[in-house]
């Protein structure tokens, strides 16, 4: 049976050798199963025919039913174009044919009557609609009531006749041929619970439907059945990983006890509190964890990240903390040892600018496992850096981590992998987080500490540049300090620097009583230190940056965010560099400076700056701006294997697949019941596919 999706598609009707190289080449398509998952990406309404009177210039493409007059050829310069003149009863058009004259014109007998389609426009007072559409009035096609599919194609295939229509036709001969051979890949009781129409029937539907009801049908159910199987992969995979390593016992709460009784500065949140339970769940079950703790910017996550790791030092085991940046790990390590330090535990620091004896006493105490916390940079990969028993490894800001690193952590401990948190305040979509981390368990602190005030943000041209300074001068005054961003310009470095000195200079000239500090990229890691330090201290009231300050840095007295060309930046930075404010008591405000001419994009992002500061709803602006390819510039997981469901918009569908998913592996881990027979033979089908393609390319 499968053998017939598997056929060259040269042997269908219509197709032949040379259309079906062209076809392999323009649209990658090989096979009779490919090609039947060449989906319409859009339906021409066909129900409505359209009066020459009705016309407006603000349609797409319209019907409309017309009488032929006349036929001339007419000449411009050594240029000719075909004119037919129409008719209905409500008045006269024109329609234009610049391409392929001769055969037109052999088609159109003056008074017959057809079908026509396309997009009206305006010429002097009479409308014309250029290369229509055309098909002979006939009893069947006057009163149709179907939706019309609009296949993708590329221009080399419309030149050989495989426009939407030709790819139509073709198939139509596909669809008939190969109903009897498609199987049924959703088991019945899933599909009665989600109300999802059987396979067949949403093929037919899909390419040609009948009604819009069950196309819409269709549609869904072949959007769930993609999601359905890449969660079930997804699922798999986790399932497999949980059983092959077994995890460290980490099941010790002693000093998280004594730090939460005695020390502790302020009130968990119930987030934290989840989210901390979760963690603990899984660290003493003797399995390996790998959580993924999203958190918005100033949710607290590395609280949670110190009371996780008080669990895995009572329980005997050392852990390390890994951050992008020099700064951030200076700061975490400042932050925490003084937490650390109450309790009696020994914290170290180690980062590229380490001196050597610091590193020696670093490397023995960690083998000795005296050492109980290592805080760090990318030195803490260093195949020299041994531990007696690493337990738990913490990676903040994980998106500038790549999945190598991540391996060479897991290598720290012979014995037991150790327990991974990975944290990140890029808050990503559900969809996306369900799908790209399908293999990881995430959890979300979806609450800020209590008593913050909400930032409030503004957006204004560069021509106001003088009131947003006035307006710095008296937040400076009231005590508080302030950030100004210069984005990073790709094109150049040098731009980029001037960008940021230029407007160093201008601050220094419009504030004279105020020291400023700078930071920019092609600074030595400690000038920068010491410049972010001043700032840190309060003996800078102004710092002026590129986004290097970004990520995680922490300055409570900093409440005003000034970001410059605010239109250059992504929304996802914005909403990072926007986090770095509003760690206070006090009220915070960001700033977005902007040209006044935004392109359309740009004032979305702008605006939804604006209106909220729910790292999650920006995250599905930014979704729907980008898509999910762009916005985690990555190929993994199967989410360019999409064809027809769509992360940004088919969210709840995924949410459904997803429980499907679940409770069938609940019931079933290895798939062997009966009722579950049709799931594993599709996946033995996309595996042979999966196996086919690697060959291919
Ligand atoms: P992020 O999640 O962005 O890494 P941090 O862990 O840096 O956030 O926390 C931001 C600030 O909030 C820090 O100053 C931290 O001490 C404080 N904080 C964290 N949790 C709480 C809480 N439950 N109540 C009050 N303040 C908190
Ligand atoms: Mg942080």
């Amino acid at each position: 049976m499968a053998g017939f999706f598997d056929t060259k598609i040269e042997f269908l009707k219509g197709v032949g050798p040379q259309k079906a190289a062209l076809i392999n080449k323009e649209l990658n398509i090989f096979t009779y199963g490919e090609l039947l998952q060449h989906y319409p990406f859009r339906y021409e309404d066909r129900t409505k025919f359209w009066k020459i009177r009705e016309l407006s210039a603000d349609l797409e493409n319209v019907q409309i039913i017309a009488k032929i007059k006349k036929v001339e050829l007419v000449s411009m310069g050594n240029k000719n174009r075909l004119v037919a003149h129409v008719a209905d009863e409500t008045g006269e058009m024109e329609l234009t044919w610049f391409k392929g004259i001769q055969w037109v014109q052999k088609k159109l007998p003056v008074g017959a009557v057809f079908i026509f389609l396309g997009k009206p426009a305006l010429f002097g007072r009479k409308w014309s609609i250029a290369h229509p559409e055309m098909e002979p009035v006939t009893a069947a096609n006057e009163h149709r009531n179907n939706f019309q599919p609009v296949y993708s194609t590329t221009e080399k295939l419309r030149n050989r006749f495989l426009d939407s229509r030709g790819i139509s036709k073709i198939m139509e001969g596909l669809v008939q041929g190969s109903l009897p051979h498609i199987q049924e890949t959703i088991p019945d009781s899933i599909r009665e619970q989600y109300q999802l129409i059987g396979r067949q029937e949403s093929i037919r539907q899909i390419h040609f439907p009948s009604e819009p009801n069950l196309l819409q049908r269709a549609r869904k159910r072949l959007k769930f059945e993609e999601f359905f199987y890449l969660q079930l992969r997804l699922l798999k995979m986790k399932v497999t990983r949980t059983e092959k390593y077994r995890g460290q016992i980490l099941g010790n709460t002693e000093l998280l006890t004594e730090f939460y009784n005695n020390h502790i500065p302020f009130e968990l949140t119930n987030a934290q509190k989840r989210v901390i339970r979760e963690s603990f769940m899984d660290m003493k079950s003797g399995k390996q964890m790998n959580r993924l703790i999203q958190g918005d910017v100033g949710s607290g996550k590395t609280m949670v990240a110190f009371i996780c790791a008080l669990i895995a030092i009572s329980s005997g085991a050392q852990t390390c903390l890994m951050a992008p940046t020099e700064i951030l790990a200076n700061q975490h390590y400042e932050g925490l040892k003084e937490y650390a330090d109450m309790m009696g535990i020994k914290i170290a620091l180690l980062t590229g600018s380490s001196k050597k004896a610091q590193r020696r006493v670093i490397h023995e105490e960690l083998l000795s496992g005296e050492l109980k916390i290592l805080i760090g940079t990318h030195a803490l990969l260093e195949d020299i850096v041994q531990f007696q028993n690493l337990g738990l490894a913490i990676v903040d800001e994980q998106h500038r981590f790549g999945v190598a690193q991540r391996a060479k952590l897991w290598a720290k401990n012979e014995t037991f992998i150790p327990h991974v948190l990975v944290m990140t305040a890029t808050p990503i979509p559900r969809t996306l987080a369900m799908t790209l981390y399908g293999d990881l368990d995430v959890s979300v602190i979806d609450e800020l500490p209590a008593g913050r005030k909400p930032i409030q943000t503004v957006h204004r041209y560069d021509k106001d540049r003088l009131k947003v300074f006035g307006f710095i001068n008296e937040e400076i005054k009231k005590g508080r300090q302030v950030y100004i961003v210069y984005p990073l310009i790709e094109e150049s470095e040098t731009l980029d620097l001037k960008n940021v000195m230029d407007g160093y200079e201008s601050i220094s000239r419009a504030f004279p009583n105020y020291p400023v500090s700078i930071v920019n990229g092609s600074m030595k890691a400690d000038a920068k230190d010491y410049e972010m330090q001043r700032f840190v201290k309060g003996e800078t009231k102004i710092m002026v940056a590129t986004t290097v300050i970004e990520v995680g840095v922490n300055v409570p007295n900093a409440s005003v965010m000034i970001i410059e060309n605010a239109e250059r930046f992504g929304l996802s930075q914005l909403h990072q560099l926007r986090g770095r404010v509003g760690r206070g008591a006090e009220q915070s405000y960001c700033v977005l400076m902007s040209k006044y001419e935004l392109s359309k994009d740009s004032r979305v992002r702008l605006d939804t700056m604006v209106r909220t500061n729910d790292g999650f709803e920006i995250a599905d602006v930014d979704l729907r701006l980008r898509g999910p390819g762009d916005l985690m510039g990555t190929q993994q997981s199967g989410i360019t294997d999409l064809l027809i469901a769509d992360l940004s918009k088919d969210a709840p569908i995924l949410t459904l697949a997803r429980d499907a998913a679940q409770q069938v592996l609940a019931n079933d881990p290895d798939l062997s019941l009966p009722e579950n027979a049709s799931i594993l033979r599709q996946i033995r089908q996309q595996k042979k596919h999966a196996v086919n393609w690697s060959r291919i390319s």
